[in-house]
Order: C-alpha cells, then sequence, then structure tokens
C-alpha cells in the first residue's frame, strides 16, 4: 500500500492510491485548503464538546448544589412551622393567663368586700372574656398564622393596658378598704364576759325599776389590759362624770368607740393608736358598782349595739 500527494500548479492536490503492481492506482483530487479546513473542524468539534462537557458538569453542580439548599430549607420551614404553633399556643396561654389574672383579683376584692356590683361601667367592660377562638383553629397557611399571632399580640398589648388600669384603680379601692376594715371597731375590747348587754336593763344600783344601758359591760380584774377594737386617733382621755376615767377614740367613717371606768389611761389626745393596741386598764372608777370596762360604740354620734361591731 503506498500514499503520495502530486502537486498541481493549481489550488488542487491529487492523493494516489495504489495497492499494488497488477491494480488500478486510485486518484482523488482535492482541494488544497480540506486538510487545513479538516483540522480547523476537528479543534472546532473539540472545543465546542469540551465546552458541552463543562457546561453539563457545572449544571450538575448547581442541581447537586439546589437540592441540598432545598433540603436544608424544608428543614428551616419546617422548624418554623413548630415556632409558629409555639407562638400560637403561648399567645392562647397568655390570654388565659389574662383572664386567670381578672378573677384572681375579683377574689380579692371579694375577700376585702368588694362587691363586683360596686366597680364601674368601664371596669365590667374590661372584664369581658377574650375571645380566642380565632387562634384555636389552626392553619397550615403559615403567613395566615402569623397575621393571626399579630393580632393575638395586638390584642394582648390591649388587654394588658386595660389589666393595668384596672389593677391600679382596684389596688386604691382595695387600699382604702383595707383601711376601713383596719380602722372599723371589730375585736372584742377584752377577752373577758359580758355581764350586761345594750339596752334597757334593770337599775344595777337599786335593782328596781329600769334603764337604759348604752353599752356592753365586760367583767374584769382591776388592771387587765383594755384594748382597742381599731384604728384610730384618741379625741378625749381623762374623767368624765359617770364614766370615770374614760378613753374615746375616734375611727373615721363616722365610726367613735368609748371606754369607761378605767383604772388606768395608758394614751392621751390626739394619739394615733393600731387596733389590738393597750390604751388604758380594767378599774371601777366613775357609776360603776365593780371593776368592769364599759364599752360603746357610735356611727354618725348616735348610739349603736356594740355587740355588732365585736369579732366580725
Ligand atoms: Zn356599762
Amino acid at each position: 500500500m503506498k500514499k503520495a500527494f502530486k502537486k498541481k500548479k493549481n489550488n488542487h492536490a491529487t492523493f494516489m492510491y495504489i495497492p499494488d503492481s497488477e491494480s488500478k492506482v486510485v486518484s482523488v483530487r482535492i482541494p488544497k485548503w480540506l486538510p487545513k479546513a479538516m483540522a480547523f473542524g476537528i479543534a472546532l468539534l473539540l472545543i465546542v464538546t469540551s465546552t458541552l462537557l463543562y457546561r453539563t458538569n457545572s449544571l450538575n453542580d448547581k442541581y447537586s448544589n439546589s437540592k441540598q439548599e432545598i433540603s436544608s430549607l424544608a428543614i428551616i420551614n419546617s422548624a418554623q412551622k413548630g415556632e409558629i404553633e409555639k407562638l400560637q399556643n403561648d399567645t392562647i396561654q397568655i390570654h388565659q393567663q389574662l383572664e386567670e389574672n381578672i378573677k384572681a383579683l375579683d377574689q380579692i376584692k371579694e375577700i376585702v368586700g368588694i362587691k363586683k356590683s360596686t366597680t364601674s361601667k368601664d371596669e365590667n367592660k374590661e372584664v369581658q372574656p377574650i375571645i380566642t377562638d380565632t387562634l384555636e383553629k389552626k392553619s397550615d397557611n403559615s403567613l395566615q398564622q402569623i397575621n393571626q399571632i399579630k393580632t393575638s399580640y395586638r390584642e394582648l398589648s390591649t388587654q394588658l393596658l386595660s389589666q393595668r388600669q384596672l389593677i391600679d384603680s382596684s389596688l386604691t379601692t382595695v387600699k382604702k378598704q383595707v383601711a376601713f376594715l383596719n380602722a372599723k371597731p371589730s375585736i372584742s375590747p377584752v377577752n373577758t364576759r359580758v355581764t350586761a348587754s345594750y339596752g334597757t336593763r334593770k337599775n344595777p344600783f337599786t335593782n328596781r325599776g329600769s334603764e337604759f344601758h348604752p353599752g356592753i359591760d365586760f367583767a374584769g380584774e382591776i388592771g387587765t389590759p383594755v384594748k382597742a377594737t381599731g384604728d384610730g386617733v384618741v379625741i378625749f382621755s381623762g374623767w368624765q362624770s359617770g364614766y370615770g376615767n374614760v378613753v374615746i377614740l375616734s375611727h373615721g367613717y363616722g365610726l367613735t368607740t368609748l371606754y369607761g371606768h378605767n383604772s388606768k389611761l395608758l394614751v392621751k389626745k390626739g394619739d394615733k393608736v393600731k387596733k389590738a393596741q393597750i390604751i388604758s386598764k380594767i378599774g371601777s372608777t366613775g357609776r360603776s358598782t365593780g371593776p368592769h370596762l364599759h364599752y360603746e360604740v357610735r356611727l354618725n354620734g348616735n348610739l349603736v349595739n356594740p355587740s355588732k361591731y365585736l369579732n366580725n
């Protein structure tokens, strides 16, 4: 087998194929530029192929990265959904706690003797139950859930503000009520038995005829401590005809108490006294048949039965 090119003057080259001595020689005439063009074509093909290969690899990488990204986004999304549900539950719980606070406040009011009916119209409005229906409906739409939480938080802010106002106004009322309860005569001035009650009774001196007894008598040895029956101010401490050594306390709210026939006075006019503070000692001074404490209560200057103000 032999190959040969025979140059010609023109722009063509002849390719001759000589198989052997007996066979016919085959010659192919080709343009001179063809081998160059073929080399260029092969080079171009190589470039295009390698570029395509590169692009394909790059796309594969991108696809792989995207898959990873989607996978991590799915994890984040799942975690966010969990967080949203937790927030929803938290807001529901806070709403419930706010309602519990109002109930607790009502209980405090009840304990100190403030009835709900005495609360203002505004307060009643504020104690309205909180609507949580919208929150209880769980939605798969995250955006909708977030909006629900936003609405709920706005409601919570409003509720917190009104609750604060309610607590402030209730606190003022409670303080006033506690001050009244402390001032109100409500304990026994001595821990001894009652020997004479309030009202009409037989004259203790003559044992004949009847007289009005304006207070309660308690038996007691001379020197037995006498306690103030409520917080107040001493408006009299000294001698009065009939009562002997007497202490009179003003408790405010139109209430005064009187402690008569004492052997000793331990407070002076103007002194502030606390409930259960010892103010005098039992004696038998004034119009008295024997050692005892004479105790009176007045409301707006009028005598009232002190038994109404004992241990309540
Ligand atoms: Zn008496």
